[in-house]
């Protein structure tokens, strides 16, 4: 399932093609978007963003399309003329002068108006978002130290869209190992120093992820693994679906647990337990 990288990636390629741009024709043949010939139609599209998951396009009519993807949901930029053929189901389709964007599959896709963004139910639930310029490694930290999140493991705080918006299993393994955290750890077991590079290394490594195509080590690294063979799954990351390998860290072999059913990897010898000590 794509993680916040993935779907920003994602609104950042729609952007291209339709901020700025008025929506010269379309088709939404989803039953919730049955008012798009009014509040779509004839627009401009003022802005293409995502929050955790969810992708947000906002029109000049006021109004903003709410969409989650969930597992199956696609979306799709072509030139205008390019025949999409897909045994997709469409649901929604934005042409511009230029370019043809469209949605297929999804089911969980609302209008609603843009100043009651945050009152939907998915987007009123979220924590703060990882990727959000205006969220600071100061204020993952503090949310770090909050009530709800202080008690909480490690493996769970770094998957629950409550807690950190945009997290998901790639970044949780990730994430936790370069910070040095057990995932059965709690904020509350660990210091200061680690509590900070904790909440750095969220920021650090999401946006890492999005402006390099989900790698999450630095790509020097990447390239030494790709030179040694590594398919590309393995290659991208320090942990994460490398199990029974050495750690790229410590040399000592990196461990697969599994947290309800999805898949977690860490290095014991990185990231040593300290809950109790
Ligand atoms: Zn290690």
């Amino acid at each position: 399932m794509p993680e916040g990288p993935e779907i920003r990636r994602a609104a950042d390629r729609i952007g291209k093609a339709l901020v700025g741009k008025v929506v010269e024709g379309g088709n939404w043949p989803f039953p919730s978007l049955q008012q798009a010939e009014s509040l779509i139609l004839g627009h401009e599209v003022l802005s293409v963003t995502s929050r955790a998951k969810a992708m947000l396009i906002r029109f000049s009519s006021g109004y903003t399309m709410y969409s989650h993807n969930q597992l199956y949901g696609r979306w799709t930029v072509h030139l205008k003329a390019t025949d999409p053929r897909s045994n997709r189901s469409l649901r929604a389709e934005f042409m511009t002068d230029k370019h043809a964007v469209r949605l297929w599959s999804a089911t969980d896709i609302v209008l609603l108006p843009t100043p009651e963004e945050n009152g939907h139910p998915f987007l009123a639930r979220l924590g703060p978002d990882v990727l959000d310029e205006s969220i600071s490694k100061d204020d993952l930290l503090n949310h770090l130290k909050s009530k709800g999140i202080w008690r909480k493991k490690g493996a769970t705080l770094m998957l629950d869209q409550r807690s950190f918006a945009g997290l998901g299993n790639y970044l949780r393994s990730e994430i936790l190992h370069l910070a040095g955290v057990h995932p059965d750890d709690r904020p509350c077991d660990q210091d200061e120093a680690t509590l900070e590079r904790w909440a750095s290394c969220i920021k650090s490594v999401t946006v890492q992820a999005y402006e390099h195509g989900g790698i999450t080590v630095d790509l020097d690294t990447a390239e030494a693994s790709k030179a040694r063979g590594e398919p590309r799954r393995m290659w991208r990351h320090a942990v994460f679906c490398r199990n029974d390998r050495p750690c790229l860290t410590c040399g000592d072999l990196v461990v697969r647990v599994r947290y309800g059913g999805r898949r977690l990897d860490y290095c014991p010898t990185c990231q040593p337990a300290r809950r109790g000590s």
